[in-house]
């Protein structure tokens, strides 16, 4: 991740402020009133991946469909605090490997070939880029899908979790975990860090319960298009926001963009 080069959206300067303040002009009353609008934006937008920026469900389940695995008792044992990410993580490998003992990294990138990004993720991505505003990824995912989609959105950061694959690229038993999918809040606040943001000026936006785990105090999250029932029951008990849309352009009154 790297520092975010502060455009539009940073702060006035004090002495501007200062000046702002005494001057009781129209044109400066004007100023006034779009420099505190832009206070209010956020400095950095962090979206999920899958299901927000990517039009899929998981990418988990992509690779379970490819091999014509199921995941569903792991996913239920992992939601009941039986298996940690990386117990999770070993035991999908594990299945994929029943079905074909040896995994290459091009097998997996294969499985994404018929992914797609959700209606409008380009077009608002480029805007918030455009207004100075940091645009991260912050996914549970792949990390082989999820680079995919922040290159072709072209995010200023991402973080997922992901394989490891020896010299020749066959796939290790083993998962690499950087995003707990119940504490993605531990990336969030090395973002907030690296970028020296306050929460405030911070918005998550996430489709799923888990990723109730991004919105740190002070902070904005907006439920999108959430589909399992679980997903919407947390939203509404939230009480955040929640857009219920394929199209991520119906976020941009909560982006300021
Ligand atoms: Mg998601």
């Amino acid at each position: 991740m790297r520092p975010q080069d502060f455009g539009p959206g940073a702060l006035p300067s004090v002495p501007l402020f200062f000046l702002l303040t005494l001057n009781k002009t129209p044109l400066a009353k004007a100023l006034w009133v779009e420099l505190s609008d832009n206070m209010d934006k956020p400095l950095c937008v962090a979206f999920d991946c899958d299901g927000v920026l990517a039009d899929s469900i998981s990418s988990w389940r992509t690779i379970h469909n490819h091999f014509g695995t199921d995941s569903k008792d792991l996913l239920q044992r992992f939601m009941q605090g039986e298996l940690t990410d990386s117990e999770f993580m070993a035991a999908d490998i594990a299945l994929w490997k029943e079905v074909s003992p040896k995994i290459h990294r091009d097998d997996l990138f294969r499985a994404y070939s018929g992914c797609k990004l959700m209606k409008g993720a380009k077009e608002v991505v480029r805007d918030l880029k455009e207004a100075g505003v940091h645009v991260a990824i912050v996914s549970a995912g792949v990390d082989l899908y999820v680079q995919s989609i922040a290159a072709m959105v072209k995010a200023d950061d991402w973080i997922a979790n992901g394989f490891n694959f020896d010299e020749e690229g066959w796939l290790m038993d083993e998962g690499v975990v950087r995003v707990p999918s119940m504490e993605k809040y531990t990336s969030i606040n090395k973002l907030l860090n690296i970028l020296d943001i306050p929460p405030e000026r911070l918005v998550c936006v996430g489709d799923s319960s888990m990723d109730l785990s991004m919105h740190v105090e002070g902070s904005t999250f907006i439920g999108f298009n959430p589909q399992r029932d679980a997903a919407k029951e947390a939203f509404a008990k939230a009480g955040i926001p929640v857009v219920n849309s394929k199209d991520l352009n119906d976020i941009r009154p909560y982006l300021g963009i």
